[in-house]
């Protein structure tokens, strides 16, 4: 099957409350086209260079959202225009997000990313920087972030019940937070599931799913 084709039997499926972000790492922008003219408006890049590229040249009506691991000092090169950064890893990237938003009088949406897998290896907070994290933002409030919700990948296993279980500890965070109904706080963004475990995170109450393999295919890297 085609992009077009993946990406419709996939938006079939799509509760209403769930937003798709088609990820388009290492996939050329004629692919990217592919799904801009099927009608899809949100892509995902994990590296800042190629992000800014692509987006330099695809209509300037998509969302861009920045779901990889993202280093302080590359901040400044995507505030100006990312619609969503999914991997807010640290206070002190936050706080260079919010400085470089600052310099331009500009808002970012940012997602919280929460270590809920099994690896030593995937980034995240841990459930007590969390806390300590939304404290800290309750008193001083960073101006420039919306901190949109919180962002996390399960274990890479082929065991459901485990992935279930790990999705499960991210929602409840994730409504642990949202009932605090802290002042300033959206917190309205639940970004879960992958090409491998998207049902799996919808049926657990996920708003965002992250997809590239099952549209664009597998990926080659260089
Ligand atoms: C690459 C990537 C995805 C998409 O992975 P697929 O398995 O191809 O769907 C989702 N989230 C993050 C953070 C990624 O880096």
């Amino acid at each position: 099957m085609g992009v077009t084709e993946n990406l419709a039997a996939i938006k079939n499926t799509l509760p209403p409350t769930c937003t798709l972000v088609a990820v388009t790492k290492t996939h050329p922008v004629e692919t990217i086209m592919q799904a801009y003219d099927a009608g899809h408006k949100v892509f995902g890049e994990n590296k800042v260079q190629e992000m800014r590229s692509k987006a330099e040249v695809i209509p300037a009506d998509v969302e861009w959202h920045m779901i990889g691991h993202l280093q302080s000092n590359k901040v400044k090169h995507i505030v100006p225009f990312v619609s969503l950064i999914h991997g807010v890893d640290s206070i002190k990237l936050l706080e260079e997000i919010n400085k470089q938003a600052a310099k331009i009088d500009r808002v970012v949406n940012c997602l919280l990313q929460i270590h809920i897998a099994e690896e030593e290896s995937k980034f995240g907070f841990s459930e007590e920087e969390l806390d300590y994290l939304i404290e800290a933002y309750s008193r001083e409030k960073f101006s420039f972030v919306n901190i949109r919700g919180l962002m996390g990948m399960a274990t890479l296993t082929e065991n459901e019940d485990q992935i279930r279980k790990e999705f499960k500890q991210l929602k409840q965070h994730f409504d642990e937070i949202r009932t605090k109904n802290i002042d300033g706080l959206q917190f309205d963004i639940l970004s879960m599931g992958m090409s491998a475990d998207y049902q799996i995170a919808i049926e657990e109450g996920s708003t965002m799913i992250r997809v590239g393999s099952a549209i664009f295919g597998g990926r080659t890297y260089h």
